[in-house]
């Protein structure tokens, strides 16, 4: 049995290592778009952007790995059709057959619109690494940078332009930052931590245009005021890359549509990683994160050599910014009471979210002996009782 994989990202490798490591003989194709073998993403907005990493750390396996494992390994290949009668898939350089394929194919950075000066010189996103390597010539000491969004992107950029020496203004059009992943009170911290940075944090504002006439100059908020912008970094979101199932006619349902089981609306056909809705607590999610990209490209793996195995995903992020560390389990959907717990430190502290009477995620900031505890009781489906969390006097260890 052959199996191809559409791109070449944490999950394509996750999903062939797993392949090989059950046991499976048969031919694995992994295609990819970018001209690299398969490298970590999550360093990009974070130490490989400081520059505190090399760049062949990021390399996800070496050139050996793959030979060893006798898996092809295709890239600077774009896939342009999923031929699903003759099970084959239309490259610009060659087709290739499959018994089962698995779509990997990972998402886009939204992009602000070209008419209000989205496509200038100087206007950068984070998702590949050719994106930093164009960005890292901008990041000048004492340059003007404004970053537009404050999701994880925006928030990781501008700590990092801020550590690179950069004046920092970040603008966000929702009401707050982290308005999508996290609590008022998480982002209250994060606030908090980047404005003792000196970074400009400018919420529930909307950008109106991007001036410059060779590159980006300055940012027109909606409000009037104006920015001056030597650098624009753009971290609006991401789409998930769904065109080539799509036009192969495969369910769509915020990404493409799978089982429990990671299966799409075609039985041969499976996908992963942030491209992949599957349903959850009785609702479609998908989840943007390397925890996810490696879990459920593992469960796919098991599922297409026959485990039909369902998927229950244990969700875990991080993110770095300066020094500090904030870590997040569980997923915070549908909660309806928030806790805060101090920590001992400067811009450290937990907050716990409960639906009712159950524990469903925790946010730690710098205090990592609050995540694993929160963690482990959200994987255990305990939930300790709030005024108990709330209590700084309650080791976190009686909590279990
Ligand atoms: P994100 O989490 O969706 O955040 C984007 C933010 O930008 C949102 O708050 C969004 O607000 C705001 N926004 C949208 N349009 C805007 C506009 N025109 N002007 C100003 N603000 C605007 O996405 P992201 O930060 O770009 O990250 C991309 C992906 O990488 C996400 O999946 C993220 O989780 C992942 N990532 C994860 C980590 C980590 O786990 N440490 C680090 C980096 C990236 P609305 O919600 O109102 O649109």
């Amino acid at each position: 049995m052959d199996i191809l994989i559409l791109g070449a990202g944490q999950a394509a490798v996750s999903l062939a290592a797993r392949l090989r490591g059950l046991g499976h003989q048969g031919g694995i194709t992994v295609v990819g778009e970018e001209p690299l073998p398969p490298y970590q993403r999550p360093p990009l907005s974070k130490a490989y952007l400081l520059g505190e990493m090399s760049r062949d750390r990021l390399e996800l396996r070496g050139a050996d790995w793959w030979q060893e494992q006798g898996i092809t390994l295709m890239t600077a290949t774009r896939a342009t059709r999923i031929d699903r009668d003759a099970k084959k898939v239309e490259t610009d350089r060659a087709a290739v057959k499959y018994d089962r394929l698995a779509l990997t194919l990972g998402a886009a950075p939204r992009r602000l619109p070209a008419d209000t000066g989205g496509a200038l010189p100087g206007l950068h996103s984070i998702r590949a690494l050719a994106d930093i390597e164009r960005m890292r010539p901008d990041l000048v000491p004492g340059r003007a940078a404004v970053v537009i969004g404050g999701g994880y992107i925006g928030l990781e950029a501008a700590a990092v332009a801020r550590k690179l020496g950069l004046a920092v203004t970040l603008v966000e059009s929702a009401p707050r930052i982290l308005g999508r992943v996290a609590s008022a009170e998480t982002a209250g911290m994060i606030r908090d931590l980047h404005r003792a940075h000196g970074v400009r944090i400018l919420e529930g504002v909307g950008i109106d245009g991007l001036e410059g006439t060779s590159r980006v100059t300055r940012v027109r908020l909606a409000g009037g005021e104006t920015l001056t912008a030597e650098v624009v970094i753009v971290g609006i979101g991401i789409t998930p890359e769904t065109a080539l199932a799509q036009a192969a006619g495969l369910r769509i349902e915020n990404g493409i549509a799978c089982d429990a089981q990671g299966r799409t609306s075609d039985p041969h056909i499976w996908a992963a990683g942030d491209c992949a809705s599957f349903p959850h607590d009785g609702v479609r999610i998908r989840l943007e994160s390397v925890g996810n990209a490696i879990d459920m490209a593992e469960l796919v793996a098991d599922n297409m050599l026959g485990a039909e195995k369902d998927y229950h995903p244990k969700p875990w992020f991080w993110s770095d910014q300066y020094d500090a560390k904030l870590q997040i389990a569980g997923l915070n959907a549908g909660h309806d009471r928030v806790v805060t717990r101090a920590a001992d430190g400067t811009h450290a502290g937990s907050v716990w979210y409960y639906r009712g009477d159950r524990l469903i995620a925790v946010d730690a900031l710098n205090d990592p002996r609050a995540y694993m505890v929160g963690k482990r009781l959200i994987e255990a489906g305990k939930s300790p009782e709030p005024v108990r969390v709330a209590d700084p006097t309650t080791p976190l260890k009686d909590l279990l």
